[in-house]
């Protein structure tokens, strides 16, 4: 296979594609990355700009993430926080102290002007991340939920206040008409040597990204070197609402529901063992169905499938 860059593009939301994204990083150098993040659930905080997946993922790759919830910073303080809640109400929404530092930091530095592409960068660059972290676009895009009988609400509303109770009837990505993607990541995914869609929620994680005609066109034309890795296992989320929004949304809750969104955009798509039933059907797509292990368990774990991916499209490593 042509080499092109000798680069790999992601696309990526936040948890999963980290732990996904950390287990790449041991196979190949972290400056090989371009890393194409959602921000469609970023939202305002105490008047901060607070951008989850794109912190979730240069903590993990900075090796500074919360290891237990995946996002946040390991041992991190809430004594901002708590000094808050007198002013504010009772917080939902968990920033630490060290946390409360990247979001003053991007907010002061978006107040003077500067990208979010470019703050993001000096952001990772602090973090000593390597690979290149990019937001989807410079223009904030949002993503709203309707539940049955309610309003629409911002994601962050339905998901960490609301814990995501509730049957979904609607998605959608408020700005995203408006909005150009980032130009940087429309070219990454053009110039790589392969494509790979992170396992994260295809739904709101991946869909505002691909919600970009100009990245959907790049990835479809892709579409040879390009592969998805299933954030369902067994039939079922590993975490989160996936499975409420597919089903929600009129999507089987499957592997093959996933596949059938990626079906134009990826050659390659990647299942566990524990739905290697559906490889015939995901075949029958017309996309290559590899069943490995894909459960991240741990970042040595994530490695292993990050290399069977590689090797699935043709990259040596
Ligand atoms: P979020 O924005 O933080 O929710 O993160 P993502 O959209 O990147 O990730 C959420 C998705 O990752 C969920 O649908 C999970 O099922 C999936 N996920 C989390 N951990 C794993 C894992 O170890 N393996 C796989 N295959 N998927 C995972």
């Amino acid at each position: 296979m042509a080499l092109k860059n000798g680069k790999i593009a992601a696309l990526a939301g936040g948890v999963g594609a980290a732990k996904f994204l950390r287990g790449l990083a041991l196979c190949v150098e972290q400056r090989r990355l371009d890393i194409v993040v959602n921000t469609a659930d970023d939202d305002q905080f105490y008047g901060l700009h607070v951008c989850p997946d794109l912190d979730t993922i240069v903590y993990t790759l900075g090796g500074v993430a919360n290891p237990r919830t995946g996002w946040g910073i390991a041992h991190d303080t809430f004594a901002t926080l708590k000094a808050l809640s007198p002013f504010f109400g009772r917080p939902w929404f968990a920033l630490g102290d060290h946390d409360f530092a990247t979001h003053l930091f991007r907010t002061s530095r978006l107040a003077a002007g500067l990208p979010l592409s470019e703050v993001s960068a000096e952001i990772a660059r602090r973090f000593g991340v390597r690979a290149r972290v990019m937001p989807m676009s410079e223009q904030p895009v949002r993503t709203f939920v309707t539940l049955r009988g309610r309003a629409a609400m911002p994601f962050q509303e339905y998901l960490v206040r609301n814990r995501a109770r509730g049957r979904v009837e609607r998605v959608e990505f408020r700005g995203l008409e408006k909005a150009r993607p980032l130009p940087a990541a429309v070219a990454a995914l053009k110039n790589a040597a392969a494509v790979i869609v992170a396992p994260s929620n295809p739904i709101v994680s991946v869909g505002p990204i691909l919600g970009f005609k100009a990245i959907r066109a790049a990835l479809a034309a892709a579409r040879e070197r390009a592969a998805a890795i299933s954030p369902i296992i067994g039939g079922r989320p590993v975490k989160g609402p996936l499975d409420k929004m597919l089903r929600g949304l009129g999507h089987e809750v499957s592997v093959l529901g996933v596949a059938r969104l990626y079906q134009k955009l990826v050659g390659v798509f990647v299942i566990d063992r524990a739905d290697r039933r559906y490889a015939q059907a995901i075949a029958d797509l017309g996309l290559k169905p590899v069943v490995t292990d894909t459960l991240m368990a741990t970042p040595k774990r994530a490695a292993r499938l990050a290399e069977t991916v590689l090797r699935a499209l043709n990259l040596a490593i």
